[in-house]
């Protein structure tokens, strides 16, 4: 795992529903690579995520959080078709909202559609670093691939064919193979 460095580990900001009703609290951090945890090895931080903005409480009889600010960060993913790196920069505001989680959701609790993007924090506030790392995930775009055009692996050798042909398809390179073996018998 990566290791942060010496007084850079006090990257936690978390913002209490306490202080935010007194005041909305900025934030303007600047955090390495290993600081937030994406939770999928396929997704890595390819540089330092820049992140700036405000916490605000929006409804105090709802205890309503929102963050929002904007965020700038190189993101890298294996490509979907040859595994090699995808470069997927995140550059963009964000707004996201977050009620605490309320006890004993049932079978019969009615969640109003603007509830559906809403997120839920515990222990009293939200942490900035589930902030960022929410919305880098969902700024990802579908499908990421290292380069438009890319060709993938093949599905026989496991080659990227980025790289170059492999000798386990197309129709030429069997050609060559029966006269190789022609020459040899
Ligand atoms: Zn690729
Ligand atoms: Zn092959």
């Amino acid at each position: 795992m990566f290791q942060l460095p010496p007084g850079r580990g006090v990257c936690a900001v978390f913002f209490h529903i306490r202080d935010l009703g007194l005041r909305p609290a900025p934030f303007d951090v600047e955090l390495p690579p290993g600081a937030i945890d994406f939770l999928d090895p396929k997704i890595r931080q390819a540089g330092p995520l820049k992140a700036k903005g405000r916490a605000e409480l929006v409804s105090a009889s709802l205890d309503e959080i929102r963050v929002k600010g904007h965020v700038t960060v190189a993101m890298e993913a294996d490509c979907d078709r040859c595994l090699e790196p995808a470069a997927c920069p995140v550059d963009g505001d964000f707004e996201l909202n977050y009620r605490p989680v309320t006890e004993g959701y049932g079978d019969d609790t009615v969640i109003d559609p603007s509830e559906a993007e809403m997120g839920f924090y515990e222990d009293g506030g939200v942490e900035l670093k589930d902030v960022l790392r929410e919305y880098v995930l969902l700024s990802l775009p579908m499908q990421r691939l290292c380069r438009p055009e890319c060709k993938g692996m093949c599905p026989v050798c496991g080659k990227n064919r980025n790289l170059g042909q492999c000798q386990c398809r197309t129709e030429t390179a069997d050609d060559r193979w029966s006269a190789l073996k022609s020459i040899r018998t």
